[in-house]
């Protein structure tokens, strides 16, 4: 069943230098119960799409294409109806969670500012009672309501942040970059706590980050972007296996060679998304560009079952 599916989704920021497009053109689908890891270099447009679909983004965005999700278009949607998506329907996991809870405040009174933010008659028995609930799933004592963010690790810290975007059981989770602060296993930890909770809730997840290696272990599902384009969507498996764009080919090389100790990487930079490279926004780092990719973005083809790329390599 198709949980959220985002068509032509354009998004782009008003600047003094003029317009930034942050995302273009974007289609994605996510089914339910499923992980749907975006890749792509900062910049790329990633957050700005994650963001895109809670319509948290600052006033100067201009969006346009449809999302639709819950049996709206969030892209035309009012703001009240959106109040109700977010949080409930859909939920957002941040990158840092120190910045996102307030020192000042327990545990406690977190779960209950955001429960009465949505039900502000809510009853506090039963708020702790829904509270409890979701602290267990992550794996925090309940007896540790009364504390401050302080006293927690970093780790726990995140799985705090994991249990108050899922205190109203949403159907779907995007999770931007969850674990960049964490150190490897904690990451690996809140990771595999995640998927469980995934099937656990019945959620659909979009997973954003820049690392293949968490796509590899964690989604069934991938599409990469560059550019704010969505270069190549397809199985991971797939994917892994047999990279059809030169830009997932070049991430997938992008690693250290035990032997000789050497980092391989795209050469050059991710282009200014103020002045783009005509055509295909790749072909000044693409090993195989050729004069065509100059010209126009090249047609999204879908050489493969189940998979779409953008790139004058494949004709269609
Ligand atoms: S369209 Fe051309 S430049 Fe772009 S990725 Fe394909 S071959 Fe490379």
């Amino acid at each position: 069943m198709t949980l959220l599916d985002i068509e032509g989704l354009n998004v782009s920021y008003a600047s003094r230098a003029g317009p930034i497009r942050a995302v273009i053109s974007a289609d994605l689908k996510i089914e339910a119960g499923q992980t749907l890891g975006l890749v792509g270099e900062s910049g790329c447009g990633k957050s700005t799409l994650g963001k895109a679909i809670l319509r948290i983004l600052p006033d100067t965005a201009t969006v346009t294409g449809s999302i639709r999700f819950a049996g709206l278009d969030l892209v035309t949607a009012e703001e009240p109806a959106l109040r109700k998506i977010r949080g409930r329907n859909a939920s957002l996991i941040f990158q840092d969670p120190m910045t996102r809870l307030d020192p000042l405040m327990t545990v406690r009174h977190h779960f209950l500012e955001l429960i009465r933010a949505h039900e502000p008659d809510a009853d506090e028995d039963d708020a702790m009672k829904r509270t409890r609930r979701v602290l267990t799933a992550v794996r925090i004592p309940p007896d540790r309501l009364d504390q401050f963010p302080h006293e927690f690790s970093g780790g726990m810290r995140q799985r705090i942040m994991i249990a108050l975007a899922l205190v109203f059981n949403p159907t779907l989770l995007v999770a931007d970059e969850p674990t960049t602060s964490l150190d490897v296993i904690v990451e690996a930890q809140i990771l595999q706590l995640l998927d469980s909770i995934k099937n656990e809730f019945e959620m659909g997840v979009l997973l954003i980050t820049h690392n293949l290696g968490l796509i590899a272990e964690y989604a069934e599902e991938m599409a990469v972007m560059y550019a704010g384009h969505i270069a190549e969507r397809g199985p991971v498996r797939d994917v892994f296996k047999e990279p059809l764009h030169p830009y997932t080919k070049g991430l997938l090389d992008s690693v250290i060679d035990l032997e000789t100790r050497e980092l391989h990487s795209i050469p050059g930079q991710p282009p200014d998304l103020l002045q783009p490279p005509s055509g295909c926004p790749f072909h000044p780092r693409c090993p195989s560009a050729m004069p065509v990719c100059t010209g126009a973005f090249p047609p999204t083809t879908r050489p493969r079952r189940d998979r779409t790329v953008a790139c004058y390599l494949y004709p269609g």
